[in-house]
């Protein structure tokens, strides 16, 4: 015992140690302290941010941070964005979908700084009211009945919302059943998803056209955002 947490806190040195300290945008600090798989080339997904996200995006992005976080983990997250700093994890499938799940927690650090452009004029809330209550529509008619009417009308995060999409209803089903009110199924899970799930779609995948057709109020505050300097 005594020895896996002495060798658990020299491998977590060692690794502090092999840090290679880095910024890009000039402020924001890198700091890897897991490994990627061998197909993920960490530099690549960076220099694509550089070029990519508009610095005024970032200005409250103080550091990209990669490991196995605990908190990560216990919640099954792969990444995740919380004071200043994103989280993510290295074992993913590919470059993609780190670069994917930083743009969206970007989204997240964009919210935090315009909230008040994004939300204020309640245009985005109205638009995801209108998706849930169409949503809420098939999902009865193809008897899924697992969460009340009200949980619909929920615009905050919901752990039980969540799974009932997630595992109850499923992904893949849930992307038959409404292909056109989402961009994709994870922007149902609430309003703050709906919105980072776009931002996603714009930036990461540069699917200007689905965004600007399936979440027009979306894409406004988009192009409204990049206009601000
Ligand atoms: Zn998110």
């Amino acid at each position: 015992m005594l020895m896996n947490k002495n060798y658990n806190r020299y491998f977590k040195a060692s690794t502090q140690i092999k840090l290679n300290e880095q910024t890009i945008f000039g402020t924001v600090n890198i700091v890897q302290q897991g490994e990627f798989p061998e197909n993920i080339n960490f530099n690549n997904i960076l220099k694509k941010l550089e070029i990519i996200v508009p610095e005024h995006f970032i200005q409250n992005l103080d550091g990209i941070y990669v490991g196995d976080y605990d908190f990560l983990l216990k919640r099954d997250l792969n990444a995740l964005y919380k004071d200043g700093v994103i989280y993510v994890m290295p074992e993913q499938d590919d470059e993609q979908d780190v670069y994917e799940d930083i743009v969206h927690e970007i989204a997240h650090c964009v919210e935090e700084t315009y909230g008040m452009d994004i939300y204020e004029d309640g245009k985005i809330e109205e638009e995801f009211l209108r998706k849930r209550r169409a949503l809420l529509d098939i999902l009865k008619a193809y008897g899924y009945n697992e969460v009340s009417d009200a949980a619909y009308g929920n615009t905050e995060y919901n752990k039980k919302f969540d799974e009932f999409l997630y595992l109850m209803v499923g992904y893949p089903t849930l992307t038959q059943l409404t292909p056109n009110l989402f961009v994709s199924p994870y922007g149902a899970t609430s309003l703050r998803e709906y919105f980072a799930n776009c931002f996603e779609e714009y930036f990461a995948r540069r699917q200007y056209d689905h965004v600007k057709k399936i979440s027009p109020a979306v894409f406004e505050k988009i192009e409204l955002l990049l206009g601000i300097n």
